[in-house]
This record gives structure tokens, C-alpha cells and sequence, in this order.
């Protein structure tokens, strides 16, 4: 048993509460109580004691849009002129780094960003994954990195016609294969969905396939969707219909499937998001990044549609994520008030919601019962905290790096910033060398 006390405790979860002094209880890799630390201490004398220090006690922070294997694309130069919109972006980034992705690269570009999850205080991850010349066991070769590292993650193969329906088939095939070994497994730390690259890369065909391979397994689908107009303007042409609705027709959309983005939907379409029960993650630095536009979050909200939050690879720390959220959409609606319930809504209510679709137990809430997934945070409040202003302190007072102890799954991983399980400087050092040689290949 571990006692992470004296500390000011954010429980976060429906019944928010803030307990100075608080303490959480962790027996194995649930949380056992949660209360005042010389009352719990005086319980459990046995329990190793993690001391607080009076810094803030909080659940770890869920990003359920990410892409580890954009790792190595960092300080990369491209081969080609500046891309000048969504799709030159795919096409001289990512659909060109994907494709020299070979097993060890795809090993080690997600042993980086899982490695910065624990740093930043990132406990659970929903990521897509793409490496088109070693598809077949890729997603085991990303879990054995989130095993060796901690991280729950929810993984899947982004399935695509743009490398040719062999690749395609491949992709579904190991999602397929992943799905059920992580079943057989009975893992609370991973799980798996089918993966989709998005509607503009997909055949009606491949959509069929891929959907029907999800709905034998009951498993969710992943899908970028509407990301860029390229893409609405591309399902205009090939059925005659917008996004979201085409996606409808196959099947891909329900209350386990996640569709990210969701920029360019129309009124229609979000209505079809809510009734089909579908999940959306926005991820604000993505959007603002690659230029493609402001996602109707508050509108989507407003309707009862699930909106979590995601990063898209721009990051693993939440807590910039946050930031980024906060003020997009007060400058995109020129409304200074927008956007103060959805964040926090979408972040600590929604993004755990999510999950609870893939991973059986209960996550980002620090009660008993929840995952052991906890961080301790270096944050001396300069002004009263409470259950009513605690995401004021959050917004503007905490970043990854402030993260000084992390524990998943009731596993210390980082204690007092330093990583408890892995060789950080060894992994970074032989992600260089391969980036090196990537570089070359790209
Ligand atoms: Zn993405």
C-alpha cells in the first residue's frame, strides 16, 4: 500500500472536492480512500508514505488524440517548399514520414513522447498510429513501449487506401489482431479500436471492410474527421454527401467511436454526432497549427454532443493544451467570456468519459474505486483554491513541467522529477541516432 499525503487534493470527478492536508490510500493499482493524511496514516501504519509537501495531490491529466510517431518529425527539415494548406502538409510531412517508419523507429518514437506522458503528467493516451512499410505488429511494438514506460493506452492502425488496398487490408487486419490480443490479455492498461485515416484517404470499400471488422469485435472506430475542408470537399465528390453523414452510412460512427477535430460540420451533422452517441476530441494547437480552422466546440457542447481534448502529436502536456483551448475560442468568437465551463468540462468530465468506453475501470477522479493514476503537482497557491476556482489555479498556474510525481496504475513512475523505471538519457540517445538516419531516408 502507498499514502500520497499532505497535500492540497483536487479530486476532480462529478463531486469535486478539495481537501487541504488531503491524502489518497493506494492498494495495488486502485485507489483504496481518500481523506485527511494523519487519519489515514493512523489507519494504514503499514503504507509506504509519499509526502506532498503541501504541493497539489490530482488525478492524471488524458489525452485521447495523439500521434506518438510524429516524434522524430521534430527539427526535421522538409524536402519540398513550405506547404501552403492542410493537404501539402500531409503530403510533404506526414504521408512522407510515415512511410520510412520502420519497426525500431516506430519503437522508439513512442518510448519518447510516453517518456514526456509521465514527465508532464499525462496518464492515459488514445493514440493513431501510421507506418505503412511495417504495419504488421506495430501496434505490439508501441504497447511493449507503453508497458516498459506505464502509460494506459488505448491504441490503433490508422487504416488507408494512399499506399494501395494491400495496405489497407494490412491496417485492418492488425487492428483486428490487436483488438483481440489485448482482449485475451483482460489488460486494464491497453486496449485497442480499429484505426482510420480519415474519409479522403478511404474507399467506400475499405470503409465497409474496416467497419464490418470493428462491429464482429464490438470495438469503436478512430477517424480524423473533417479535419480540413479537403476533406468535405472530397466526400462531396465521391458520395455526394458531407462528412460525418458518410461516415453514418457505414457504420463507423456510436458512443465508441472517437472522431477527431470535426471542424468543417454543419448543423445536420452535429446533430447526427449527438444521436449516434459518437465522440469528439478537439485538439486546439493542431487546429491553429495546421490552419484549418476553429472546431464548433461550443456548438457541439450546446448540443449534447461528447467533446474530450487531444493533442494531435503538438504535445503530451494537457495542461498547454488547456492554455491554448482557453484562448482560442475567447479570440475566435471575440467574446472574452467564452469558453470558461467548456474546457474544463471537456478536459475533466468528457475526456474521462471516453475512456470509460475502452478501459473497464474508472479514470481521472481520485476516489475510491478510480485507477491509481495520480499526480503530485509543485503549485503553492498565491491566492485561495477552492471547489469553485480550482480550474482558475489550473489555467493559469500549472504546466507539465511542474509535475514532480507521477503514478499510474499504482506504479511510481516519477518521484520528485526523477523516472523511476527507464533509462531516459540511453532512450533519447538512440532515438537521435535513428532520427539521424531517418532524416536521410525522408
Ligand atoms: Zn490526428
Amino acid at each position: 500500500m502507498i499514502i500520497v499525503g499532505n497535500g492540497l487534493l483536487i479530486t476532480l470527478g462529478g463531486q469535486n472536492r478539495v481537501i487541504p492536508g488531503g491524502a489518497v490510500v493506494i492498494d495495488g493499482k486502485l485507489i483504496a480512500e481518500v481523506g485527511d493524511t494523519p487519519v489515514l496514516r493512523e489507519k494504514y501504519p503499514q503504507a509506504r508514505f509519499i509526502d506532498a509537501e503541501g504541493k497539489v495531490i490530482m488525478p492524471g491529466m488524458t489525452n485521447t488524440h495523439m500521434h506518438l510517431y510524429s516524434t522524430f518529425a521534430r527539427g526535421m527539415a522538409l524536402k519540398d517548399e513550405p506547404p501552403g494548406d492542410f493537404a501539402q502538409i500531409l503530403e510533404r510531412l506526414w504521408w512522407r514520414l510515415d512511410k520510412v517508419l520502420g519497426m525500431e523507429d516506430v519503437y522508439y518514437s513512442a518510448l519518447v513522447p510516453l517518456i514526456d506522458c509521465v514527465k508532464n503528467g499525462t496518464t492515459t493516451i488514445v493514440d493513431h498510429h501510421a507506418s505503412p512499410n511495417a504495419i504488421t505488429g506495430s501496434l505490439s511494438t508501441i504497447a511493449r513501449a507503453a508497458g516498459e514506460i506505464g502509460v494506459r493506452s488505448c491504441l490503433c492502425y490508422e487504416v488507408s487506401d494512399r499506399d494501395g488496398m494491400d495496405k489497407a487490408q494490412e491496417g485492418i487486419d492488425e487492428n483486428v489482431r490487436f483488438i483481440e490480443a489485448c482482449r485475451n490479455e483482460g489488460d486494464d492498461m491497453l486496449t485497442g479500436c480499429m484505426g482510420l485515416h480519415a474519409s479522403l484517404t478511404l474507399s467506400d470499400a475499405t470503409l465497409q471492410a474496416a467497419a464490418a471488422a470493428a462491429e464482429k469485435l464490438g470495438a469503436g472506430c478512430h477517424i480524423h474527421t473533417a479535419e480540413g475542408i479537403q476533406d468535405v470537399e472530397d466526400s462531396m465528390r465521391k458520395s455526394g454527401v458531407r462528412v460525418v453523414e458518410r461516415l453514418q452510412r457505414f457504420g463507423i460512427l456510436g458512443p465508441r467511436s472517437i472522431a477527431a477535430h470535426c471542424v468543417h460540420v454543419n448543423d445536420r451533422e452535429i446533430a447526427i454526432l449527438k444521436e449516434t452517441g459518437t465522440n469528439v476530441v478537439h485538439n486546439p494547437e493542431s487546429n491553429m497549427g495546421n490552419a484549418v480552422g476553429c472546431a464548433p466546440v461550443m456548438r457541439m457542447l450546446g448540443q449534447g454532443v461528447r467533446v474530450g481534448m487531444g493533442t494531435d502529436g503538438f504535445t503530451t502536456d494537457m495542461f498547454e493544451g488547456i492554455k491554448v483551448a482557453n484562448v482560442l475560442h475567447k479570440f475566435h468568437q471575440a467574446d472574452p467570456s467564452a469558453a470558461w465551463a467548456e474546457v474544463p468540462q471537456m478536459i475533466f468530465g468528457n475526456n474521462p468519459a471516453i475512456l470509460s468506453g475502452f478501459f473497464p475501470g474508472k479514470l481521472g477522479v481520485l476516489e475510491p474505486g478510480a485507477y491509481a493514476d495520480l499526480l503530485i503537482v509543485d503549485y503553492d497557491p498565491p491566492t485561495p483554491l477552492d471547489e469553485m476556482n480550482y480550474y482558475g489555479h489550473v489555467l493559469f498556474g500549472f504546466s507539465g513541467g511542474q509535475v514532480e510525481t507521477t503514478i499510474i496504475n499504482g506504479k511510481v513512475l516519477m518521484l520528485n522529477r526523477v523516472l523511476q523505471t527507464v533509462d531516459e538519457k540511453a532512450v533519447r540517445a538512440r532515438a537521435r541516432e535513428l532520427a539521424r538516419k531517418l532524416w536521410e531516408r525522408f
